[in-house]
């Protein structure tokens, strides 16, 4: 594509950050002239090419430091790409590199075929967001959708085509690191994040050279593995396989997915990526999946050490055979499975269907009429204005404000001094939490410049960081209290490092680490105003915190406009909106814990010994799913629902008003529940059907309207059917609630 034609779709792309209205999911093209140049390469190639296509591997080293090294490796992996050895590469970065090694494959090998560039974009390019916990708090699809969308536009600028996200798993424990990387413990909350990033990444039209091909991962039930600690085991009923975790994966493929990457964990004795079942006839058979699947990083080959498979070639069968059309980073695929196909083991056609639908993505993503990207576009979209201004946005709307005691938010303007305290609060790193892309900490707004800039010369700020994160350094607790009581009030950054979640950094322990709860402790004790901005990857188990520092604002990591977004919230320019999408506990040991449990046959009664709960906390999370306040108030009234009896193909309207009642406008999420009270199998105490964002002013009532089918308050039966079974429903909006019931 010329650069005028480029510039000209990035503005239109820019204007469209809005969300694009699909009629319908994008399917992966099956137009007979693009079948038959699919049909025509599968005739021409080589059983090594066509294996080669099936074949990503890591990109990055040949543009690393070391110009003598570097070189040798250039040249090796320009050789096995122009040899039809490389499908796909990961890691690689920058217009310029990229396109060097994409001559290769398109212009210097023997069919021609491009590479497909593949890299972990999860919550930003180079203008990171908050995590992805953090935008599920947003509970914005819309505004997800923008995120999402710039992060394309700067990644495919970089020459990257295809990115490794959306995470999907859900998650109900968080001492697994990789809860930050999804959207939390619920399947609709979590399905309408997925639609909504897929959307954001693909665009409207997957050739135009500012999308992405969207990866929904990981497929399947990565986020319940035992103890939460990462790659292990998970056994889970297939009724909580069907009804909590598939979900946001099919939302995914309705919305279009181009891509799905199978699991490191194994599913009730078999691996994600060996699971014919989940691949094959679940994926494919029962939705229509027609894009490809990616193996996650050498999860192929991981299937000996797991007992599934004997060596890497029968890795390499069981999953190409069960589903997986392309291996990441290992090569059972490339170096095995010919003389499989020679003796007879495996059937070359099973090849040729993997073949055909990664050949049916790259041609859908438009690499078969140009693969290359313009170097002069990053310039003009990388980190600039408009995409902060977005950051911005999305990290101050992921804010939750968790406690508000006496009203120490928003920092009144008598406030002439403010102490600004902890070992979070001017850190450049942390901010930009795990999977940061190419996100960079000298970027990064920390938590004191926001506050400092917003202050104003009319306010002293100190700070004093006063301990390690993590460490036993308490040094600086000293200066602290004595800053701390020359100040007129405190605001306490405290919480977790970027490196303490994400990929193998699960915890045992979800509690503020270090000495940092020694420090709240102290900085409570001075008798200043205190407000607590929480900076995590994960909930945190912080019961003295919640009940004793009158303010707590919880910040998740926030990306690159971490200090400008609290800022915001801190001094009242904005309005705090973020609501929890997981449960915070009291105690790791309540782990798990979360909204959509069910009664059990003695749901727990205080005074009633036999039933079920602790001895020594309450059974009752600190801060439920769901939960966030704002410095307004608002009232929910006259709650109705319509029909009140309805059929298995009804749908169903609940419609509330909702009234600001405070001074301020805010944003309001308005959350409907439902308990199915009677079911072949037991239902969820409260189960998440429906929820709406909604903009009040002071003094303003609005009419919510919420939409149900009948068909999405079905479940798996003991059979494995999904039914919709009739029967009396109560539901829940705010304070209000109700009753309908499906008939026979
Ligand atoms: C992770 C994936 C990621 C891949 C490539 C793996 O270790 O589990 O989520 O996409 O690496 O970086």
């Amino acid at each position: 594509m010329a650069l005028a034609a480029i510039l000209a779709a990035l503005a239109v792309a820019q204007l469209a950050v809005a969300p694009a209205a699909f009629a319908e999911a994008p399917r992966f093209s099956r137009e007979p002239a693009v079948e038959q140049r699919i049909d025509a390469l599968i005739q021409a190639m080589t059983l090594e090419e066509k294996l080669g296509q099936l074949t990503q591997q890591w990109g990055s080293e040949a543009q690393d430091v070391n110009p003598v090294v570097t070189q040798t490796k250039r040249d090796d992996l320009l050789g096995l790409i122009r040899a039809g050895k490389v499908g796909s590469l990961l890691g690689a970065h920058g217009a310029e590199y990229t396109n060097m090694l994409q001559k290769a494959a398109f212009e210097e090998s023997r069919h021609k075929i491009p590479i497909i560039l593949g890299n972990d974009v999860i919550h930003g390019y180079r203008t990171i967001f908050p995590i992805p916990l953090g935008g599920a708090a947003t509970w914005d699809p819309q505004l997800i959708e923008q995120e999402s969308r710039v992060a394309a536009i700067e990644a495919a600028a970089c020459g990257t085509h295809w990115t490794f996200a959306p995470m999907v798993d859900i998650c109900r424990d968080p001492r697994w690191g990789r809860v930050a990387e999804g959207a939390g413990e619920d399947p609709v909350l979590g399905a309408a994040m997925a639609v909504a990033r897929v959307r954001g990444f693909q665009g409207r039209d997957l050739k135009a050279a500012d999308s992405v091909v969207a990866c929904a991962k990981h497929y399947v039930a990565y986020g319940a593995p035992e103890g939460g600690r990462d790659y292990n085991t998970v056994d889970i009923s297939m009724q909580t396989l069907h009804d909590v975790h598939l979900p946001p994966f099919q939302a995914a493929v309705r919305a279009g997915v181009g891509t799905l990457m199978s699991s490191f964990n194994e599913i009730n004795g078999v691996p994600g990526s060996g699971s014919r079942y989940t691949l094959t006839t679940v994926l494919r058979e029962r939705w229509g999946f027609d894009g490809f699947v990616v193996s996650d990083w050498s999860s192929v080959t991981e299937m000996i050490a797991h007992g599934y498979a004997a060596d890497q070639a029968d890795a390499g069968l069981k999953s190409l055979t069960a589903g997986v059309d392309m291996e990441m980073s290992s090569f059972s695929y490339r170096d095995q499975l010919p003389a499989l196909v020679q003796a007879g083991k495996l059937d070359e056609k099973v090849v040729d269907e993997a073949l055909r639908r990664v050949l049916r993505v790259k041609f859908a993503a438009g690499l078969f009429d140009d693969p290359y990207t313009d170097p002069a576009i990053a310039e003009k979209v990388v980190l600039c204005a408009e995409h902060r201004k977005l950051a911005r946005e999305v990290a101050r709307s992921s804010l939750v404000l968790l406690r508000n005691e006496g009203g120490v938010l928003p920092i009144s303007p008598e406030i002439k001094s403010i102490a600004v305290i902890g070992p979070l609060a001017d850190s450049k790193r942390d901010p930009l939490g795990t999977w940061a892309a190419v996100g960079k900490a000298d970027e990064v707004v920390t938590v004191l410049e926001g506050i400092r800039a917003r202050a104003g010369d009319g306010v002293t700020v100190r700070h004093v960081a006063a301990c390690d994160v993590r460490g036993s350094d308490a040094t600086g607790i000293p200066e602290a209290i004595t800053v701390a009581y020359d100040s007129d009030m405190i605001v306490l950054v405290l919480g977790e490092s970027e490196d303490m979640s994400g990929e193998g950094h699960s915890r045992s322990v979800i509690e503020l680490p270090g000495q940092q709860a020694d420090l709240a402790r102290v900085m409570q004790a001075t008798g200043k105003p205190v407000v607590a901005v929480l900076l995590a990857g994960r909930p945190l188990a912080i019961p003295w915190v919640a009940e004793n520092i009158p303010g707590v604002l919880f910040a998740w990591h926030p990306g690159v406009e971490c200090g400008n977004a609290i800022a915001d919230v801190l001094f009242g320019d904005f309005n705090p909106c973020g609501k929890l999408p997981i449960t915070f506990p009291r105690a790791t040991g309540q782990i798990p814990t979360y909204m959509a449990h069910k009664n059990t046959g003695r749901p727990p009664l205080e005074k009633e010994r036999y039933t079920s709960k602790y001895i020594d906390v309450s059974w009752t999370p600190q801060f439920p799913f769901g939960y966030g306040l704002s410095y307004t108030s608002f009232a929910y009234r006259n709650l109705s629902v319509s029909p009140r009896e309805l059929k298995a193909d009804g749908t169903l309207t609940v419609t509330v008003e909702v009234a600001n009642t405070g001074a301020r406008a805010g944003a309001e999420v308005v959350q409907c529940y439902v308990r199915d009270l009677v079911g072949s199998v037991t239902r969820p105490v409260r189960q998440l059907v429906a929820f709406e964002k909604v903009q009040i002013a002071p003094g303003e009532t609005k009419t919510v309207t919420l939409s149900i089918s009948a068909q999405s308050l079905g479940f798996h039966n003991w059979d494995m059917k999904y039914v919709v079974e009739p029967g009396e429903f109560k539901f829940w909006v705010g304070d209000q609630e109700g009753t309908f019931e499906i008939s026979e």
